[in-house]
């Protein structure tokens, strides 16, 4: 972290370019410039070489096949392909079955289908932040086009159940669509033996760069069908047309390469700075509440109510700390989170909430400083409103 810049513990809203990503991206920029679709000479040929590179590197971290890999402009559009794409193909609308938790690049485009006739279907999830496989499998009828589920949620961190939803999908012949925007990297994730059908990725919540995400499309068995949504000169299977983001995409190749190298070591690394940062909260805040399930989570990720502490004025109150209070697509939009309402919480209560993702660039004296600094914070807080 940069001396005089606040702790960073937002890793969620996105991850700062890892410097190995930033070396080949400026090398693809100083020495790479040609299209990778020009076939006719060797600016092209390499350009398209680093490109297939890349795109191995991204189906190797979620174990699908380079082919099946659509390079997008982030999840957003990934999201929007697999749920636009798949409606398209319809002559009428039907049903697509969702939850509750979902990122707005994938709630959104939902109400988008719903103004067009399509019946969208949200499963709630309980009060620990995970939707029930069978509830999903519940809601599957003979019309049910697409089931649409994040595998990490956002805002909350709680991992959902996507195999156990993909296998009930597979048995009703039913396309699955997994968000693993904040998943993949993170925690295994296996788009083969997990028996997914659409998948969307992010670089830039793995140290890769902002602007670049995929698609994983299914190929065989079944093969998986969409219409485009960006139409012109072909690229991408004819799945998404224009000029391919090189540098970006093979930034988002070596960040998926270092994802699946490091998981595992910084996923303990992460799990035990999450576990301390909650302890030392806790010891110094008896009625702390964690949001969603304590073991289902993303290693590292805490989303943690305050009681009666505002997360506004918390954030203020300590502008040494990097933090949010939720999604960061939706934080100017100053609406309590929907996530945390669907937890169950009330407005009040989800105005009290914080969200603290760490990364992996963060120290155990960074953790423990930011918690202390937390836990000063709300008690000092609390005395000033008489609440303490
Ligand atoms: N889905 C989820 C679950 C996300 O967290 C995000 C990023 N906040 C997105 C989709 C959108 O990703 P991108 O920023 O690449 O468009």
């Amino acid at each position: 972290m940069t001396s005089g810049q606040p702790v960073y513990l937002d890793h969620l809203a996105t991850t700062p370019v890892d410097p190995a990503v930033l070396a080949a991206m400026t090398d693809v920029l100083r020495e790479h410039f040609g299209n990778a679709s020009s076939g006719t000479h060797a600016y092209g040929w390499s350009a398209q070489a680093l490109a297939e590179n890349a795109r191995a590197e991204v189906a190797a971290l979620v174990s699908c096949e380079p082919r099946e890999v659509v390079f997008t402009s982030g999840a957003t559009e990934a999201n929007n392909l697999a749920l636009r794409g798949t409606a398209d193909l319809w002559p009428q609308p039907g049903r697509i079955v969702t939850t509750t938790l979902e990122h707005s690049s994938v709630d959104r485009t939902l109400d988008v289908l719903a103004a067009r006739g399509w019946q969208v279907v949200r499963v709630p999830c309980g009060p620990d932040g995970l939707v029930p496989a069978a509830a999903v499998a519940d809601a599957l009828t003979d019309d049910t086009r697409l089931v649409a589920v994040n595998a990490a949620q956002n805002e909350l961190g709680t991992l959902q159940p996507w195999a156990r939803i993909a296998a009930a999908c597979r048995e009703r012949g039913v396309v699955c669509h997994v968000d693993a925007a904040q998943a993949a990297g993170k925690v295994p994730l296996d788009f083969r033996a997990d028996g997914i059908g659409l998948l969307a990725l992010s670089a830039h919540k793995i140290y890769g760069p902002k602007g670049v995400g995929a698609l994983v499309v299914r190929a065989r068995e079944p093969r998986v069908e969409l219409r485009p949504q960006i139409t012109g000169g072909g690229q991408e299977r004819g799945l998404r047309a224009g000029t391919l983001n090189v540098p970006a995409v093979v930034g988002m190749g070596v960040a998926c390469r270092l994802a699946l190298a490091r998981r595992e070591r910084d996923a303990a690394r992460l799990r035990e700075q999450g576990a301390r940062l909650y302890a030392r909260l806790a010891d110094r805040i008896a009625d702390l509440v964690l949001n969603g399930d304590a073991r289902a989570r993303l290693p590292g990720c805490l989303n943690l109510r305050f009681p009666g502490v505002p997360a506004g004025e918390l954030m203020r109150a300590v502008p040494t700390l990097a933090l949010s209070a939720g999604a960061a697509c939706t934080s100017g939009e100053g609406r309590p989170s929907a996530a945390l309402l669907a937890l169950g919480l009330n407005a009040e209560q989800a105005g009290c909430c914080l969200r603290l993702s760490l990364g992996r660039g963060t120290t155990d004296a960074e953790v423990d400083a930011a918690a202390d600094r937390l836990a000063a914070a709300v008690l000092e807080l609390r005395k000033e409103k008489g609440t303490a």
